[in-house]
């Protein structure tokens, strides 16, 4: 008998859960559907007039290994690109003037005093005080502490708030006050307890270098695809309609219900609902964001439910904005530059697109993304899209010296499109993952559980579905008394 599987969520989680059930089992009947018109969620690039033009993520993080594996599955590898290597490096915004980000800070630590000396970043008080970190006894609570208290505690509140805080916040757009370090950065609060601090765990780290299993060391930095993160979307369309797998885009799922044919498994409830759509399945992932998976599962774990809708989740848009090179007051060279919350500025990161990734725009011109609406700084995305992009295009003059007016902008927003790890977050989790996974036949995937990046949300659409085909193999369907009965908790 065949196995119908629905996935609601067509973002890289949802897709890369579909994918996986489908390389698994091919004979699986496996349908997802999506809320918008296209397909990625997040991933949203759009090609014209030679410019590819990133409306979400950009690239992915190439140590975390799901990324490079789903890309090999897919016969993506050989496309993977690196940042264009002539323009290395990036800024941080000082009082004004961008400033190199020093090198050798490694997954946020410095790893290397030497650059920490000698830049302008910090002042001669805040750079003994970070040196000092080899003198802070780790801390002996497990209690969760926010991130922002963990790195004044063994670096300092200079280093935190110049250094530390504008290169998180690129990841979170959130508040580091609020975020938890258990949640976003274990791996510091791991290196404070096996090295005694963050700078030797950071030398350690790069003496005993991870290598693969043919000898060459991983590749370390972002990857992306030529032609966009679009690529990624795309190739797993096609792997799993190749597969027999069906996506209906458009197409709203607005509940889980128990099977009204009275066998076992679930119906899903579809809004504006085509007759001929299926609609009954033996198994569901959620992959959602968490505030449209919290009333999804309301009816079959209160708990779940109420944890989902406890994950804060802030707003945020991307200006995209492009020029005549003759335009800037002076050549570029690096990624972009990183804007420190006590800037006290609406934009909080620039990345120069076509200068960071090759063939991002025509030859003489310069593609530029500017990121609005960090955690706190809501208001900041008030008001139409001319006046986002007038507030990035004051940024972009006042920091670069371009002139001028762009030859185009477009806004990209993203309402409530990223959750905050805020402290408390682990348990949130545990109990999304307690509540769902007492419910036989329902799983749930995405970026509010264990990572916002894309190779994080992979890992959850893959695990998501393992759990799925783990439990479709134990031979243990969702019983009518377990489906009809499924008591809310
Ligand atoms: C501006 C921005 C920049 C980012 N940059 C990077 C980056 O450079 N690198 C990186 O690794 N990560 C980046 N991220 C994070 C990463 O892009 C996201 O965490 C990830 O794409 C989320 O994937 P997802 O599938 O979990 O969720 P989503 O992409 O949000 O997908 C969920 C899907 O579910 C659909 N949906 C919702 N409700 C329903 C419903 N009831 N029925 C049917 N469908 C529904 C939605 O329409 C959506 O398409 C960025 C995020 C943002 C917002």
């Amino acid at each position: 008998m065949t196995r119908s599987i629905g996935v609601i969520g067509g973002g890289i989680s949802g897709l890369a859960a579909a994918h996986r059930l489908l390389a698994h089992d091919p004979t699986l009947d496996v349908t997802v559907f999506e809320r918008e018109k296209r397909l990625g969620g997040k991933i949203l690039t759009e090609r014209r007039d030679g410019y590819v033009i990133e409306g979400g993520p950009d690239s992915f993080l190439s140590v975390k290994p799901r990324g490079v594996g789903l890309s090999r599955e897919l016969g993506l590898e050989g496309r993977l690109i690196e940042p264009d290597e002539r323009n290395r490096g990036a800024f941080v915004l000082h009082r004004g003037a961008l400033v190199p980000i020093p090198e050798g800070l490694s997954g946020l630590v410095p790893s290397r005093l030497s650059p920490i000396v000698k830049t302008p970043l910090l002042t001669r008080r805040g750079k003994l005080r970070l040196a000092a970190e080899l003198l802070v006894r780790p801390r002996r609570s497990d209690d969760d502490e926010s991130l922002a208290s963990f790195v004044e505690r063994r670096l300092g509140r200079e280093a935190y708030e110049r250094l530390i805080e504008p290169l998180m916040s690129g990841i979170y757009a959130g508040d580091g006050r609020r975020l938890s370090l258990a949640a976003t950065f274990p791996n510091l609060r791991l290196a404070e307890l096996n090295h005694g601090g963050l700078i030797r765990g950071a030398v350690a780290a790069r003496t005993a270098a991870v290598r693969n299993s043919d000898g060459t060391l991983p590749r370390r930095g972002f990857l992306s695809y030529p032609t966009g993160m679009a690529e990624l979307a795309a190739a797993l369309r096609a792997r799993i309609e190749a597969a027999g797998g069906t996506i209906h885009t458009g197409t709203t799922v607005s509940a889980i219900r128990p099977r009204s044919d009275g066998r076992a498994g679930y119906d899903l409830e579809i809004d504006g609902l085509a007759p001929a759509l299926p609609r009954a399945f033996d198994a569901i992932i959620v992959a959602t964001p968490a505030w449209a998976a919290s009333p999804l599962l309301r009816p079959w774990s209160t708990a779940a439910a109420d944890a989902l809708a406890g994950i804060e989740h802030v707003s945020n848009a991307i200006v995209v904005a492009a020029f005549r090179t003759s335009r800037m007051a002076r050549p570029l060279t690096g990624t972009g530059y990183v804007v420190p919350r006590v800037e006290n500025r609406p934009v909080m990161a620039v990345t120069w697109s076509s200068l960071k990734w090759r063939d991002r725009a025509p030859a003489d011109h310069l593609l530029v993304r500017a990121f609005i609406g960090r955690a706190g700084r809501q208001h900041d995305l008030d008001g139409d899209d001319a006046h986002l992009t007038g507030l990035a295009l004051a940024e972009l003059r006042e920091v670069m010296g371009i002139r001028g007016e762009p030859e185009f902008a477009s806004v990209f927003r993203w309402e409530g499109g990223m959750p905050q790890y805020n402290l408390g977050h682990l348990d949130r989790v545990a109990s999304i993952e307690a509540g769902v996974g007492a419910v036989p036949g329902i799983e749930i995937a995405g970026n509010m559980l264990r990572g916002v990046g894309i190779p994080d949300c992979i890992a959850s659409g893959e695990t998501a579905a393992n759990n799925v085909l783990g439990w479709l193999a134990r031979g243990h369907p969702v019983t009518q008394r377990e489906s009809l009965a499924a008591p809310a908790r």
